[in-house]
């Protein structure tokens, strides 16, 4: 089986988006409106000759404040249960939010190694976001811009080890 990567953060930082660029098909639904797709998705990604699994995890558009963090938990630690490394997407523009610190800390009690990317970190500098992210507890965070396809070279030295 192939080595697979999960990419793990609340809704709207970017997960779909990354996944399409990695994937290089429209597999996984974007959309403006937070957290819009709706199933997880799966597809296979190759990246300077290395081939491996990327799981989406799932947008969470239906659910109130009050359900959300249930859900996106059960979701985040299916994900996990088959990943061989955790991409977690945090947004660099909005910053960290109590929904971020709350997916480091399951990250941080499952068994996976994990990436952190700070992500939508084109253009204008979103560096107090980046250096905000260190907060999280993880290694220094890659910058990255799923929808420029900024980072990505960074990224894959992260994840390398993995895949
Ligand atoms: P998900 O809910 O985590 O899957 O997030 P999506 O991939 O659906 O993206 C949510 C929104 O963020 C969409 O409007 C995307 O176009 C936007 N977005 C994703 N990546 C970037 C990026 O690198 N920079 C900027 N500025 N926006 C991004
Ligand atoms: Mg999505």
């Amino acid at each position: 089986p192939l080595p697979t990567i999960a990419i793990i953060g609340r809704p709207n930082v970017g997960k779909s988006t990354l996944f399409n660029r990695l994937v290089g098909k429209k597999l996984a639904l974007v959309d403006d409106q937070p957290g819009v797709t709706r199933d997880r998705r799966e597809g296979e990604a190759s990246l300077l000759g290395c081939d491996f699994r990327v799981i989406d995890t799932a947008g969470f558009e239906d659910e109130d404040a009050a359900s959300l963090p249930g859900r996106m938990r059960q979701q985040t630690e299916a994900a996990l249960r088959e990943a061989d490394v955790a991409l977690f997407l945090v947004d660099a523009r909005q910053g960290l939010t109590p929904l971020d610190e709350e997916v480091g800390r399951w990250l941080r009690a499952a068994d996976v190694p994990v990436i952190l990317a700070a992500n939508k970190a084109e253009g204008r500098l979103a560096e107090s976001s980046i250096y905000e992210a260190m907060a999280l507890g993880f290694d220094d965070p890659i910058a990255l811009s799923a929808e420029h396809g900024e980072g990505i070279a960074d990224l894959f030295d992260a994840l390398r080890p993995y895949i």
